[in-house]
């Protein structure tokens, strides 16, 4: 099933749902920066978070970062998700690998670390991006997420991220996200029964890998409440804004001295995209160039 984002409301509009599934773009950033197991479900669980909160912003070119720095081996992680759908990210020490944990699932709460923080960083379109940080609850991404939106967002939120990976790399992932809106936030009775219906289900990806699509995962859940599913969905995927102009110009920031170092030592530069592993390669020529660009700058 390609990767795809749906939304739904049910209640009376008292409930937002949206659904992500991101089993390929999870296999992508799995490939390009060479991701541990547990490192997989933890960058998987994170970008299709990031995606479903990305989902309920408004205007053009809003975007999500959500950063975990916990104390776990794993050291910390990034993603950027936008409401158009793309996502990328990686992790700090993507080799960690751990053994499972006595549920026998990948333990991701155990790599990232119990003790540490979460960052959100939104910009939802006007340049005045905006942060919260929440401390982690148990480093397992799903419930760290939910609680900054219950905490620091004050929405009633039911979140529920999973991926499977094994030899044959990443063969189902994504997630669900409940909200109940303003409206209905007063109704305890609601609120209740959401959580009660996510931890009732075995997980999200047992749903998919039994072949489920994400319009029956919703039926399941919110079928007998009014659910109403909007007819398009939404393609999401891995993609970077990386280029070799940003190269360039992160380069030209460094100054003129360092330049001029990098030409008579190193004969050029190369820097590689922490988000998508793309070396960029310039050369003493364009190196030179930018050190001319600088001097007519300051002209
Ligand atoms: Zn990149």
């Amino acid at each position: 099933m390609a990767d795809k984002l749906i939304r739904a409301t049910a209640a009376d509009s008292g409930i937002r749902a949206v659904g992500v599934i991101t089993t390929r773009l999870t296999e992508e950033a799995r490939q390009k920066h060479k991701l541990s197991y547990v490192a997989t479900a933890a960058l998987g669980r994170a970008m299709s978070s990031g995606l479903l909160l990305a989902s309920n912003m408004k205007k053009e070119g809003s975007r999500v970062n959500l950063r975990i720095k916990g104390s776990g081996p794993l050291g910390g992680l990034l993603i950027d998700a936008g409401l158009d759908g793309t996502v990328r990210g990686y992790v700090e020490n993507p080799e960690v690998e751990l053994p499972p944990n006595p549920q026998g699932k990948l333990d991701v709460g155990k790599a990232i670390g119990q003790e540490g923080y979460l960052y959100v960083v939104k910009d939802v379109g006007y340049g005045y991006p905006y942060s919260s940080t929440v401390e982690l609850v148990s480093g397992e991404v799903g419930d760290d997420v939910a609680n900054y939106l219950v905490t620091s967002e004050q929405t009633p939120s039911a979140l529920l991220v999973g991926v499977f990976v094994g030899a044959e790399g990443v063969t189902a992932s994504g997630g669900i996200l409940l909200q109940v809106l303003p409206k209905a936030a007063r109704d305890e009775s609601l609120i209740s029964l959401l959580e009660s219906r996510v931890s009732k289900l075995s997980g999200f990806t047992p749903l998919l890998r039994k072949g489920k699509t994400l319009n029956e995962i919703m039926a399941e859940l919110l079928g007998d409440l009014g659910l109403s599913i909007l007819p398009e969905s939404q393609i999401v995927r891995f993609d970077c804004r990386c280029s070799f102009n940003r190269v360039l110009g992160a380069l030209k920031m460094l100054g003129e001295a360092e330049l001029q170092d990098m030409i008579e030592k190193d004969e050029g530069a190369e820097a590689t995209c922490q988000f998508c592993g793309e070396i960029y390669q310039a050369s003493k020529d364009e190196l030179a160039q930018l050190i001319a660009d600088l001097k007519t700058e300051s002209v």
